[in-house]
């Protein structure tokens, strides 16, 4: 039989200035040479190039409040395929979190890089030259508007981000995400 593959999430945040996280952790021009060489570029509508002005998103935001999720395999030593059994569940709470936070408070919620979860079974309608199905909840990632996550990851928290090797997972894996919003740091809390 089977052991289902147990980890452990560790959620950790960072709040500042939105003005100093553009301006240590933004670098627009490398971040997108990244994203085109990613096989999802133009392939999902949760992924570059937006048919919108990213800058626009930030408009009316004086806060930026980082989230990165510390996701830890027990035991150590997970094939590098179980990524996505992690990875998903974490996903959807972080970005249900996020829309959440975000109906409350406004501002705007950016959600973690990699494949977009709110079409389960479905192939993404954008190679079909159709609209996006669940537009109320699809959300750029950090990265996608340019910002530097493995620098968010080791300034803003300590934690380098680790790759895996040799067909196993690293000894953990990193999420980041967030909410820009135009309200104090102490309104907003995780
Ligand atoms: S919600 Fe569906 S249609 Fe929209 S970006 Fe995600 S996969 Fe594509």
């Amino acid at each position: 039989m089977e052991t289902p593959l147990r980890y452990r999430a560790e959620d950790f945040t960072a709040t500042l200035p939105l003005s100093d996280y553009l301006a240590r952790f933004r670098d627009a021009g490398r971040i997108a040479g990244y994203c085109r060489s990613c096989p999802r570029y133009g392939a999902t509508w949760a992924c570059p190039p937006f048919g919108f002005d990213v800058e626009s998103l930030f408009e009316g935001c004086t806060t930026a409040l980082i989230v990165a999720t510390r996701i830890t395999p027990i035991p150590a030593g997970a094939p590098l395929a179980a990524a996505r059994e992690m990875i998903r569940p974490e996903r959807l709470r972080l970005e249900e979190r996020l829309l959440d936070l975000e109906g409350r408070f406004g501002g705007r919620a950016f959600t973690c890089v990699g494949e977009c979860f709110a079409c389960p079974g479905e192939p993404c309608t954008r190679p079909e030259g159709l609209p996006c199905r669940h537009p109320e909840r699809v959300r750029p990632s950090l990265e996608a508007c340019g910002f530097d996550l493995e620098r968010t990851a080791s300034e803003l928290f300590g934690i380098e981000m680790l790759w895996g090797r040799d067909g196993r997972l690293p000894e953990y894996l990193t999420l980041v995400c967030g909410l820009f919003h135009g309200h104090a740091a102490d309104d907003v809390r995780w």
